[in-house]
């Protein structure tokens, strides 16, 4: 068993070890840094980075790299030696202050969507001293944003922080409007994630998991995730030893891992942390996800992050918890008197007007080739965007909206008396799964996520919207007092939520009636990434980003590049790897079992003519039937590949793969999953899913 307290954080330069190691001044100054966002002077970075590498080497790291988030969505790092050979022929260790603060990496092969381009050719990477630098692998990790020499984002993390300065702004402009001081005000997540995992045997077996992360081919197993056995349910003793492990790398890197559970279909599992500021907890959720691959093979394990490794099974997403702190208060809490209940209308309407002016913009930041599978196939949200409150919030609301008396417990906050707003349970139990932003007693959770994301657009995007509807607020209220702000707040929330009902469903997000119900209600409904992408670059969103300095029209643009392109490679992937297993794996494995079938025929033919055939004969008439099915799908799916491959311009390639191709991979898949029970184990070319998710 292992002692957490000792090593939790025993890898991290954090406040504590700050402390402990760094001159008073500098500390004090580091602190400004860290939580008022001034900036910081290279003579206090000097001393930061000795204090920093003399901690390292005691822990025996013998490199730094910085640790950044490239748009390919993972985290890169490039190791650097503090090794510096002396003109006699011994070595020192040395790391200075410049580049603590600064790397150049060799950027050229990071997506860049046009930018490196037109502007500068190489990047730079930019100390991030709000995210704690670590020790990994004897590496001193120093997590950073990177960035083209003109300044332009290269990354995931720089549009996060810039939209949380925007938040922190805006926000605190409403605050003063209630008579509160000047404080820190940010954003918290707390990432669940998802994931599966498999046996390292009969992974090596498929190259479409090896290849594209997960089946493009599998007949569902016997026995799928009906029987509920697996959630919570016990885990098995390798997934176990896994876990453990798992949790003793975290809770060393300071990575809060709180909860760890099988999930709903076989297989799965889900680690959740306690909630952080949104940019530490998506540096640790990064850190969480590479840990969980690279520690699965010292089990026997891979872990599958992908959003969905198994037709017809649950896929993996990663959901979003989401609030505003300012201090120690949560200002996504309904608070515990008739001015905090204020505050948290006042909230409430914002984000309820953020995420129905800015829905499609929402819903673009968590599209992406994996996360096609999930969104509307009745497991996760719908690919529509709404928001749900629970009934005991649903009915203040509607109150609110109606004018009319609510008589709950917050009847007399109506016209703001001195009772308050009920506290919600945060564990309420009218918990609606099929939301896609569901209010949970004191946050938001944003269901869309995929698993495979890094969660910084989705978040610089609810951050920016939220900016944009606090700053509105606050343009509307600012010069008012006392009693006139709170009458004028009040009615403002009031316009707000009237405005903007139509975001608000406490339904049943997967039937087919809500589909139909919001296109009554003129909400949007972006099946796939082709269809979600073109929004990031609407008038409306640019001129969003560009308001709050979070993005330039520049940086947008590439961003959507950046995506297209991913898009397209991904499925051109796909495509190419299916083309190979047909052709090369199922294509003959079902002829070579035709041709037994046939040689069998004729043996007992000639071992015995007055037999009949006729069941063998039926066999070979369906096997081949299905082989030759299998070859036509085959030759669409080819001829309509190569066709996309000659369209130039992104977006329309986008198109053509998920309008055209896409059914064609699935009409390839349905051919060749029929044939798979109708062949027996030992003449298929890969293992079944019973074999893969049912393992001990
Ligand atoms: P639930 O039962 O709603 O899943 P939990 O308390 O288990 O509630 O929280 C789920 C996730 O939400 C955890 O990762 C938790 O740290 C996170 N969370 C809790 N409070 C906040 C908050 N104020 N801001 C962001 N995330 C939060
Ligand atoms: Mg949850």
């Amino acid at each position: 068993m292992s002692n957490v307290p000792e090593i939790y954080g025993s890898m991290v330069f954090n406040e504590h070890i700050m402390k402990q190691r760094l001159p008073k001044n500098t500390y004090k100054q580091l602190m400004k840094t860290l939580h008022e966002g001034e900036p910081l002077d290279l003579e206090v970075a000097n001393v930061v980075a000795h204090a920093m590498k003399e901690w390292a080497i005691e822990k025996g790291a013998t490199h730094y790299t910085h640790w950044f988030q490239p748009l390919t969505g993972i985290t890169s790092e490039k190791h650097d030696g503090f090794v510096d050979p002396q003109p006699d022929g011994t070595a020192i260790m040395s790391f200075s202050g410049k580049e603590l603060i600064q790397g150049e990496p060799d950027a050229s092969s990071f997506p860049s969507g046009g930018l490196r381009a037109t502007f500068e050719a190489r990047g730079y990477t930019a100390w991030d001293p709000t995210s704690y630098a670590f020790i990994k692998d004897e590496v001193l990790c120093i997590p950073t944003a990177f960035c083209s020499y003109t300044g332009e984002a290269l990354d995931e993390k720089t549009p996060l922080l810039r939209s949380m300065k925007a938040i922190d702004e805006q926000a605190n402009r409403v605050l003063a409007c209630f008579g509160e001081p000047h404080q820190r005000v940010t954003t918290t997540v707390g990432a669940e994630q998802e994931y599966f995992l498999i046996s390292e045997e009969q992974y090596e077996k498929r190259t479409d998991l090896i290849l594209t992360g997960r089946t493009l081919f599998g007949y569902s197993p016997c026995k799928g995730q009906e029987l509920e056995e697996h959630y919570f349910g016990a885990i098995r003793p390798t997934v176990n030893e896994f876990m453990k492990e798992l949790d003793d790398e975290l809770w060393a890197l300071g990575v809060s891992a709180k909860t760890k559970h099988n999930e709903v279909a076989p297989a799965q599992h889900e680690l959740a942390p306690i909630f952080a500021d949104a940019n530490r907890a998506i540096d640790e959720n990064l850190l969480t996800m590479e840990k969980m691959r690279l520690l699965a093979s010292h089990h026997g394990l891979v872990c599958l992050q992908h959003e969905k490794p198994f037709e017809g099974i649950n896929g993996s997403g990663k959901h979003n918890n989401w609030s505003i702190s300012a201090g120690s208060k949560n200002l996504l809490d309904p608070g515990e008197n008739p001015q905090e209940n204020l505050r948290f209308l006042v909230m409430l309407a914002c984000v309820v007007q953020a995420i129905d002016d800015y829905q499609e913009l929402l819903r673009m930041t968590v599209a992406s080739a994996g996360n096609d599978h999930r969104l509307g196939a009745n497991e996760a949200p719908p690919a529509i965007v709404s928001i749900f409150l629970g009934d005991e919030l649903d009915s203040i609301v509607a109150a609110l909206i109606s004018g009319k008396e609510y008589d709950g417990a917050a009847k007399t906050m109506m016209d703001l008396g001195v009772d308050v707003l009920p506290n919600f349970m945060k564990d309420s139990t009218d918990r609606n799964r099929t939301s896609p932003f569901a209010f949970t007693g004191n946050k938001f959770e944003f269901r869309m996520p995929g698993s495979a994301m890094n969660l910084s657009d989705a978040n610089t995007v609810l951050n920016t919207a939220m900016a944009k509807s606090l700053k509105e607020f606050a343009d509307a209220m600012e010069g008012l007092e006392g009693e006139e702000f709170e009458k004028a707040a009040f009615a403002y929330v009031k316009q707000t939520l009237i405005d903007h009902q139509r975001i608000i469903f406490n339904g049943d997000g997967y039937s087919a009636e809500w589909e139909e119900e919001a296109a009554r209600r003129g909400l949007a409904n972006n099946k796939n990434t082709a269809d979600a992408l073109p929004c990031f670059v609407s008038p409306k969103s640019i001129a969003l980003f560009e308001e709050f300095g979070v993005l330039s029209e520049t940086e947008v643009r590439s961003r959507y590049e950046v995506k297209l392109e991913k898009y397209c490679k991904l499925i051109n992937i796909e495509a190419r790897v299916m083309r190979r297993m047909l052709r090369r794996q199922y294509l003959p494995a079902i002829s070579a079992y035709a041709a037994k079938i046939a040689d069998h025929i004729v043996s007992v033919k000639s071992a015995m003519p007055s037999l009949s055939t006729t069941t063998q004969e039926e066999h070979l008439a369906i096997i081949q039937k299905g082989l030759d099915a299998t070859k036509a799908a085959y030759d669409a799916l080819a001829a309509k590949h190569e066709a996309i491959a000659d369209i130039e311009d992104a977006q329309e390639a986008a198109n053509a793969y998920a309008h055209e191709l896409i059914p064609l991979m699935e009409a390839a898949r349905a051919e060749v999953d029929a044939l798979e029970i109708l062949v027996p184990t030992a003449e298929w070319p890969v293992p079944s899913y019973n074999k893969t998710l049912f393992y001990v």
